[in-house]
């Protein structure tokens, strides 16, 4: 070809691409102001008008997933505002369907993870049969093609709670797959299938023995009131399916070596450091999760030097020995793990209190460990009202059942 005609080529395809491209551009932009806008009002939109709406997208064949988000988030706002009515089920399948609908067209993991994790979602919240046999039926088909005793638990939860359902009709036909002998079989995963079964977990009650911790009001000791919450954060935890231990279960003192000592010889696959915060200012209150930093402001560096057991003025040479000792790929994962029991924990009160969110500090006990560590300060003893509250066993409950979900979640199962 002649310079002038290569030249010539290359315009037309450039000009193409660029017409291409504005296009895409405009078309994105255009969704996205529609997106938007409808985002705000799906809320607040009916039952009726989210499956019109779903109704009409599907009958064009669409599955984007921009298109259904705001019909996804209208569904999950009226299943959550009721999850055992019969619209907040009839919400929840919808959604659930929807999640499946757009894994079957789009064949990616991300949808695959979505149907997963609003069916356990819905599992969880909902006692309604309907949507909670749709809910088993999802977890068993999304599972049929990846792990066969996964998907036969699955199958027997659906079969054993719901006989007579339609999913119990539909997988029954599916009998190539499936007989009786492997349905007994499966029975011995129903352990191994507990969302934390297989981790190992370190709850670290702080303080003890001659160390008593804080002391707040009506007589509070931080190390007693942080053994009593690590205690059912033990039973909490066992109950779904993870080996745990705890750094104390007496009123005896170990030191901070120890602990994380503790949490490597054990091979733990999360370290949770419970403590409860102090202040001279009676009006502080609320709830914080922290992970590990070396470097923090004045306020954390507080904290800090009170929890390692020194004075202000030592941390800086405290501070110098941790940079040796972090190992930063375990810092991420801690973050991780902090946000979600952190969330988690204010998901589960049913009372109002300040989120202080999550926050790193250099504390030593998290610096020793080799795993994803977090420390809690389930709030303030120094204030009269979240004292009161503190000695409170069903918002000591609603603390301990945050933390778990959170520790769930962090492992991937909710
Ligand atoms: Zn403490």
């Amino acid at each position: 070809m002649r310079v002038n005609e290569i030249l010539k080529n290359k315009i037309t395809s450039l000009k193409t691409v660029l017409h291409y491209k504005i296009n895409i551009f405009l078309t994105l932009i255009a969704a996205l102001i529609a997106v938007s806008a409808f985002q705000n009002v799906s809320y607040g939109l009916s039952y009726n008008t989210l499956y019109s709406q779903e109704k009409i997208l599907r009958s064009k064949n669409v599955a984007q997933y921009t298109k259904f988000k705001f019909i996804i988030a209208g569904y999950d706002s009226l299943f959550k505002k009721s999850p055992n009515s019969y619209k907040g089920a009839l919400a929840a399948i919808r959604m659930l369907d929807l999640y499946r609908y757009l894994s079957r067209k789009n064949h990616s993991l991300f949808f695959q993870d979505r149907v997963r994790q609003s069916a356990y979602e819905i599992i969880k919240y909902s006692k309604n049969g309907r949507a909670r046999a749709y809910s088993y039926f999802a977890i068993y088909d999304l599972y049929k093609k990846q792990k066969i005793s996964t998907y036969l638990l699955w199958k027997k939860k659906l079969l054993d709670e719901y006989p007579d359902s339609w999913e119990a009709k539909l997988v029954l036909k599916d009998k190539k797959k499936f007989s009786s002998k492997k349905l007994i079989f499966s029975a011995k995963y129903a352990d191994q299938l507990k969302p934390l079964s297989g981790k190992i977990i370190v709850i670290d009650p702080g303080h003890g023995g001659k160390d008593p911790g804080a002391s707040g009001y009506f007589g509070i000791k931080e190390k007693n009131l942080v053994l009593e919450i690590a205690k059912k954060l033990y039973r909490s935890l066992k109950k779904e399916g993870a080996t745990v231990l705890l750094t104390r279960s007496t009123d005896r003192f170990i030191t901070l070596e120890k602990r994380a000592e503790f949490a490597n010889r054990h091979h733990a696959d999360a370290f949770i450091s419970i403590h409860a915060n102090a202040s001279r200012n009676k009006k502080l209150s609320g709830i914080e999760t922290f992970f590990l930093t070396t470097k923090a402001d004045k306020k954390t560096l507080l904290i800090a030097s009170r929890e390692n057991g020194i004075t202000p003025a030592q941390m800086g040479v405290l501070q110098k020995i941790l940079v040796g000792l972090v190992q930063n790929a375990k810092i991420g994962r801690s973050s991780i793990l902090a946000k979600d029991i952190q969330e988690d924990i204010f998901k589960m009160l049913h009372t109002k209190r300040t989120n202080l969110g999550v926050r790193q500090a250099p504390f030593y006990v998290l610096a020793g460990t080799k795993v994803s560590s977090v420390l809690i300060e389930v709030g303030f003893i120094t204030n009269r009202n979240e004292a009161k509250l503190l000695l409170n066993k069903s918002y000591q409950e609603q603390i301990v059942s945050g933390i778990s979900d959170g520790v769930e979640k962090f492992f991937g199962y909710k």
